[in-house]
């Protein structure tokens, strides 16, 4: 009998975790990646002996990272080199005040009660709740398929409603726990992660602070780039093919299914063809104009970042290895990016560090700099000056390392390479430059996001970020084993 064959286009997470799954099942799998390697937003750029993680930078949730990789056949203490990163991150405030989220409680207790009396017993009690929201959300909702509304409308999911909070909005929630502003922001901060702003994120994210502290955050050996790597040789073990450098022109089309895709005008036919590419992109761009790409180009898109990649001659040993700036007008800062889209007067912002984990990362005696300063996603007027808003995300990273006496960094910056939105939608075809794709709010949180196979093409499926259950590494090895599930078996393998 003839193999069945699988196209997969795009090498990003979702879509090298899928293949492998796939071929494991003994289907014919081929991706096909417009880029010269794999590992899509997890990307590396090297140069002259500086390495630089392009997207995440945080290997956070280790557990959902263990049950994927066991899926796939291999423990992840086999294939990657972890480090436990504690502090995990430098909190500034524009107060000059400084906070080390450490899992040494007794630290963080003294800490703690320097911002606000009582405010530790206030994080224990937030902790019970971040605990019950990531184990039923990962549970219930991030590690399950819905092929039909039946499987998420259930008795059984009705408790959620009041067990992991998503009617109630995270940073009111927070005044259950603390009154200090600061102490709020510290511990809301994670949902830029899901391009929310907390003052519209449901409560159940306090499941990522909690993951965090309880399960810490790491770093692999040799950044987190190191995990594509490992992704990509089990593929490779499984027979799964790549071709790099190709980028698929669109998805041929046959009445109800997908007969294939096209690349270099020929057609390469396959029995089922799975898109990485973020979702949006491939309804606009792969597939005949149906009404759905307007459809979804008018859905809420996550914000962006401004990134600054710096290769320094000498060592910056007082930024350790994640350094936020959090801004005292924390709410403004949330409404500049995601309602005004555009640059904050007074950005927060993330500075990575990672040669403080790993000294390969950069030369002898030389430092490797990642700053991150969140922005508004492309406009649909096309209104954003890219260049002027780059130049002044830049003054204000060195505005702010200032404020830790570091105040020569500029002059020590041997070259700097930099995205901006532009740069994300140019290098992996991501919708307006939205750098974790559709956000999500409520009205796109499991079920309501968009699903993992097309509604009318039913041989053709998708996986990634925009799609389920959503933006993250681990999440996206989720999504990949969900869709390949699919496929095996609705291919009857
Ligand atoms: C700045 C930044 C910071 C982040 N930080 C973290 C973090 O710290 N921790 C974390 O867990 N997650 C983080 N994320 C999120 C995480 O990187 C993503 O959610 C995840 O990598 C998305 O994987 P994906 O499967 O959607 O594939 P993608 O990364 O979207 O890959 C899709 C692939 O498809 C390719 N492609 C597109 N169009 C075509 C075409 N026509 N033909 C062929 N190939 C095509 C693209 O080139 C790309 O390689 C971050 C993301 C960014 C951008």
């Amino acid at each position: 009998m003839k193999t069945k064959s699988v196209i997969v286009i795009g090498a990003g997470i979702g879509g090298i975790t899928a293949a492998t799954h796939l071929a494991k099942h003994g289907l014919r799998v081929t991706v096909i990646e417009k880029n010269s390697r794999p590992g899509g937003r997890c990307d590396r750029i090297s140069r002259d002996g500086h390495h630089f993680d392009t997207g995440p930078t945080l290997l956070v949730m280790p557990l959902l990272y263990e049950t994927e990789f066991a899926a796939l056949g291999a423990s992840i203490c086999d294939v990657l080199d972890l480090k436990r990163v504690d502090p995990t991150y430098h909190l500034v405030f524009d107060d000059g005040s400084q906070l080390a989220l450490t899992s040494d409680m007794k630290s963080l207790q003294e800490q703690l009660e320097t911002f606000e009396h009582g405010s530790f017993q206030g994080l224990m009690r937030y902790m019970d709740e971040g605990y019950r929201h990531y184990h039923l959300g990962i549970e219930k909702l991030v590690r399950r398929d819905f092929r039909k509304a039946s499987d998420f409308f259930t008795l059984d999911n009705l408790p959620l409603l009041y067990q992991v909070k998503p009617l109630v909005n995270h940073y009111r929630n927070m005044s259950a726990y603390f009154d200090d502003p600061r102490l709020k922001a510290a511990f809301t901060f994670q949902d830029v992660y899901m391009g929310l702003s907390p003052f519209e994120a449901p409560a159940t994210f306090s499941m990522m602070p909690y993951t965090e502290l309880a399960h810490g955050v790491w770093y692999p050996k040799g950044g987190m780039y190191s995990i594509v790597e490992a992704l990509t040789k089990l593929a490779c073990n499984a027979g799964v093919e790549f071709v790099f450098d190709t980028s698929v022109e669109r998805i041929d089309v046959n009445g109800a299914s997908a007969r294939g895709v096209m690349v270099n005008g020929q057609l390469i036919e396959a029995d089922a063809v799975l898109a990485n590419a973020d979702l949006p992109y491939v309804y606009q761009h792969l597939l005949p104009q149906d009404g759905q790409a307007q459809k979804l180009a008018h859905k809420r898109y996550s914000c962006s970042v401004i990134s600054f990649f710096w290769g320094l001659d000498k060592t910056y040993e007082k930024l350790g290895p994640h350094t936020l700036f959090l801004a005292s007008d924390y709410r403004e800062n949330f409404d500049h990016i995601i309602r005004d889209l555009s640059l904050p007067a007074n950005p927060s912002l993330y500075i990575h560090a990672p040669a403080r984990l790993d000294s390969s990362m950069a030369p002898d005696e030389q430092d490797t700099i990642i700053a991150i300063v969140p922005v508004g996603h492309m406009s649909e007027d096309g209104g954003q000056d890219w260049n002027q808003l780059r130049d002044e995300a830049r003054g204000h990273v060195f505005r702010r390392l200032s404020s830790l006496g570091i105040n020569d960094l500029e002059s020590h910056i041997k070259f700097e390479i930099n995205f901006t939105p532009l740069s994300w939608r140019k290098r992996y075809n991501l919708m307006k430059g939205s750098t974790h794709g559709l956000c999500h709010n409520l009205m796109q949180l499991g079920y309501f996001r968009p699903d993992l196979q097309h509604p009318r093409y039913r041989n053709l499926y998708f996986t990634g970020a925009s799609t389920r259950p959503g933006t993250g590494m681990p999440t996206a090895m989720v999504s990949g084993r969900l869709a390949a599930q699919r496929i095996t078996s609705d291919l009857k393998m």
